[in-house]
């Protein structure tokens, strides 16, 4: 379920760089190891890129040695959808903002956390922006 109208979401995307776009609005993914949230270890809330939409806390974040960042879980269970993704040859669970729809990346299990609970893993990790509890637009780079 997305909250922002198609209206909304599209003067959102006007903004984002082609490369932004391709990974939140098409599923792409940041390749391991470049996000620069990796190295993230101050306390603070990661927000969607595209419409700030508050996703995760620091507090969630733990090294899953995936390269990309990871969260336990998110803020609520509300902050984020889900979705099956067949693009692979097992299917995974895709997860994205639920304000807008954005790509964030994937529910994984990696074995390092107890069994009933899966891992975020953000593989489309530039769509979040470390910032302290306000809910505004995070600037494009
Ligand atoms: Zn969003």
């Amino acid at each position: 379920m997305v909250r922002l109208s198609k209206d909304d979401i599209a003067r959102l995307r006007a903004d984002l760089p082609p490369e932004v776009d391709a990974i939140a609005f098409h599923e792409g993914t940041e390749p391991p190891g470049c996000s620069p949230l990796n190295a993230e270890k101050r306390d603070g809330i990661y927000h969607c890129r595209v419409c700030g939409e508050a996703l995760f806390s620091s507090a969630a974040k733990y090294e899953s040695g995936s390269g990309w960042p990871s969260f336990f879980e998110p803020l609520s269970a509300e902050a984020v959808g889900t979705k099956r993704d067949f693009k692979l040859i097992l299917p995974r669970t895709e997860f994205h903002c639920a304000n807008c729809g954005a790509h964030g990346g994937h529910v994984f299990r990696d074995g390092r956390r107890p069994p009933a609970s899966a891992g975020a893993r953000t593989d489309g990790c530039w769509t979040f922006d470390r910032r302290r509890r306000s809910n505004t637009p995070s600037p494009l780079p």
